[in-house]
């Protein structure tokens, strides 16, 4: 799932670890999710609750899916 996104669409904040679509503030996890769920090379990211709306995830699911990617030794998280 790659190319949702076209360049310029995004807008652009201070801080990269703002969601591009609340503008909460994000960690870790969140750009994680949105690597291995979207894009692996996304330099801007979604907050849990976006990511899930837009792939039509619940949060509970990619907290679980986040959690079994890094028992797998995932680098992304
Ligand atoms: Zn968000």
């Amino acid at each position: 799932m790659t190319g949702r996104y076209k360049r310029g669409e995004i807008p652009v904040y201070q801080d990269r670890y703002i969601c591009i679509k609340c503008g909460k503030k994000i960690g870790k996890l969140d750009e994680g999710l949105h690597k291995k769920m979207i894009n692996r090379g996304a330099e801007r990211w979604m907050c849990i609750d976006c990511l899930g709306e837009y792939i039509g995830v619940s949060r509970e699911e990619l907290l679980k899916k986040a959690e079994y990617f890094k028992k797998m030794g995932c680098t992304l998280f």
